[in-house]
């Protein structure tokens, strides 16, 4: 069930307007965000605001369904991050240009694989909006 106006007008002002897996902003994208179901309807999870999240367009595609991804690191299956139960610092970090997403946890490394938050197209963008000084966002 997609998201009521009201309630996607809580979620993105909750969520500052930006993906809550590549933190990339609207005002950067150009596009409206999507609503997440971080755990997705296909598995009962509920349209209520401690099930979704903003998300770009990208994420969402590369998201789809998954609920769990492979660390690339040790090959083993781990959960995909939880924007609301963790904290993207903990699970995350930006490269030294700000431009690539860097897994620090299996959860992490798992999400960067496969959200493909690092796709060429959004490292593209990236550079560009990190010389034009509006990324990574400031908290
Ligand atoms: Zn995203």
């Amino acid at each position: 069930m997609p998201a009521p106006p009201t309630l996607r007008r809580l979620i993105a002002e909750r969520d500052r307007g930006r993906c809550a897996y590549c933190l990339t902003t609207e005002e950067n994208c150009g596009l409206r965000m999507h609503i997440d179901h971080i755990i997705p309807e296909s598995a009962d999870g509920p349209t209520t605001p401690d099930n979704l999240c903003l998300i770009c367009f990208s994420c969402n595609v590369y998201k789809s369904a998954q609920q769990t991804g492979i660390d690339p690191l040790t090959g083993e299956g781990a959960s995909l991050f939880h924007p609301l139960q963790q904290q993207w610092e903990e699970h995350f970090s930006w490269d030294e240009n700000k431009i690539q997403i860097v897994g620090l946890t299996p959860t992490g490394r798992a999400t960067v694989v496969a959200l493909q938050l690092n796709n060429p197209t959004v490292v593209r963008a990236r550079r560009r909006w990190v010389s034009a000084g509006w990324h990574p966002p400031k908290d």
